[in-house]
């Protein structure tokens, strides 16, 4: 597929290199036409003024309402030739410029498809395999308690991670079809709190610091959404802090907006990356070299939700490292 497109990039260019060429070639001839026509008009206007006895000197003759009027169409005709290579020189680099532009946007999503493929292959074949494993164990030995507890609960994580997974395709599917956000007065306190915990749970390692600037306690959201939006900031913000995550969260309300920031100490995001991470199956980096699970989908459920709330995200970097996504909900 990759080598078909870039044959047929490779064979527009070339008939647009073509069409430069022959184009070129026409106009200097054009342009060498016309000199030639003046110069033979003026010559034949020279031998008829010579035939009638009138041509004086060069200097009189350039000065001749005929010979002015023909060097004014000469001009005219030299600058439309000009103006008209000019034109189609600048269309033609438009036309190559939009062509590498949507050849370079195929590719990335061609990219993107075959990174989300890989990605949800593993994704959801691992948790699968593991509960297999974990209920195989389970049916050939006798467990002592204390083993099948442990056991137990990693196949418990398995099931939210796979869980995690279907909900964020299941949200990402619909988010791009029907989504409608059911507004409503939540306590926001609560469910922060609730999805810290949560989270704490499930990643025992993770410091997560809440504090509520303002002491906003209701606000006017999408409950499940909001839920999402955090989750999948909080994940990431676990996910991509390889050494013991630490992470702040603050709300707030200004001018009649709720105000939420997710900070990190991880890897950080560069600012080239900042701009594309949003976009749905995006992932920084490489599936085949990357070490982090994911779909690509986090971000763009995120940025989705924000924009049904009539809401903003900005990225900062952190200090000295890790990323700090600022969020507002409007609350009109
Ligand atoms: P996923 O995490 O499944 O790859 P996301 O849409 O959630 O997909 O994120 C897109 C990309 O943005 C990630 O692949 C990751 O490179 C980058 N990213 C997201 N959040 C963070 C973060 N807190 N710190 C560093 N990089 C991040």
């Amino acid at each position: 597929m990759e080598q078909k497109s870039s044959r047929i990039l490779l064979m527009s260019y070339g008939v647009i290199c073509y069409m430069l060429m022959a184009f070129t070639w026409w106009a200097i001839l054009l342009y060498t036409k016309n000199q030639d026509a003046f110069q033979a008009k003026a010559e034949l206007m020279r031998m008829g003024m010579a035939a009638e006895q009138t041509y004086v000197n060069e200097e009189t003759f350039v000065q001749n309402a005929d010979y002015q009027l023909l060097a004014l169409k000469y001009k005219h005709q030299e600058s439309m030739i000009f103006g008209e290579a000019l034109f189609f020189f600048f269309t033609l680099l438009i036309g190559i410029w939009l062509i590498h532009r949507s050849y370079t946007k195929e590719i990335l999503a061609a990219q993107q498809r075959r990174n989300f493929l890989l990605s949800i292959t593993h994704e959801l074949k691992s948790p699968i395999a593991s509960v297999r494993l974990l209920l195989e164990t389970f049916l050939k030995r006798n467990l002592e308690k204390n083993h099948s507890d442990q056991l137990t609960k990693t196949a418990l994580k398995e099931t939210d991670r796979l869980t995690y997974l279907v909900d964020n395709l299941l949200l990402a599917a619909k988010l791009e079809t029907a989504y409608l956000p059911v507004f409503e007065v939540v306590n926001i306190q609560e469910l922060i709190e609730n999805i810290i915990f949560t989270q704490k749970e499930k990643h025992p390692n993770a410091e997560i610091y809440f504090t509520n600037c303002d002491a906003v306690i209701w606000a006017n959201l999408d409950k499940l959404g909001f839920s999402s939006v955090l989750i999948n900031l909080l994940e990431n913000a676990i996910k991509y802090s390889p050494n013991a995550p630490k992470i702040e969260l603050k709300t707030s309300l200004i001018a009649n907006e709720l105000h939420l920031q997710v900070a990190d100490c991880g890897i950080g995001i560069s600012d080239k990356e900042k701009r594309k991470i949003f976009q749905k199956f995006y992932r920084v980096g490489n599936e085949d070299t990357r070490k982090t699970k994911g779909t690509g989908l986090g971000l763009f459920i995120v940025s989705q939700i924000v924009k049904a709330h009539d809401g903003t995200i900005q990225i900062a970097d952190n200090q000295p490292t890790g990323t700090i996504f600022k969020l507002t909900f409007s609350q009109n």
